[in-house]
């Protein structure tokens, strides 16, 4: 994925196991207000989640390994290929930059039931000179049973709407 500062310009296609879709996100980073800028443009080919063949995806972000913020994009219902087209800001200082990893969690929204984890995305943004917008697609991977635990717990969340969940992540 983000292999030379010459590719970063350009829409990367990632060539990893993608039988789960994948997702198409841009980053930038600005040093001095030591802000990371997520653009989560799209995600392709999910897999179906509801009886009727299809999903109701949202995705929920953070930056691994501290996960202190999650922030969490609107649900698109019935579709398969969300376009998201929202942006999602953290503060990470260029240290802490080098250290983590981007998580992307695509999750099926269900009404009346606990919502079903569709798979994650994770980008790794060791060594990477965000100073200038990279745009690419990641392969989503399957989300381990463990994990899975965690989603559930935080699932109730989904209730608060995305702006009261940024305040929050805000306030942390
Ligand atoms: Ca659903």
């Amino acid at each position: 994925m983000l292999q030379t500062p010459e590719a970063q310009e350009s829409i990367e296609s990632v060539s990893e196991d993608s039988t789960l879709g994948s997702v198409n996100v841009s980053l930038i980073y600005n040093q001095e207000q030591a802000l990371l800028t997520v653009r989560l443009i799209q995600a392709r080919d999910l897999v179906a989640r509801d009886f009727s063949g299809t999903a109701d995806p949202y995705a929920r972000l953070c930056l691994l390994p501290n996960r202190r913020v999650q922030l969490q994009s609107k649900v698109h219902r019935k579709t398969l290929c969300p376009e998201f087209e929202e942006e999602f800001i953290f503060e990470v200082t260029p240290a802490d930059l080098n250290h983590s990893k981007l998580q992307i969690l695509l999750l099926d929204y269900d009404q009346f039931s606990r919502d079903e984890c569709i798979g994650e995305a994770v980008i790794s943004l060791e060594h990477v000179d965000l100073s200038e917008k990279v745009v690419l697609w990641k392969g989503i991977s399957p989300y381990d049973k463990e994990k899975r635990e965690e989603v559930r717990a935080i699932g109730f969340l989904k209730y608060s709407g995305t702006s009261v969940l940024s305040l929050i992540a805000r306030g942390v």
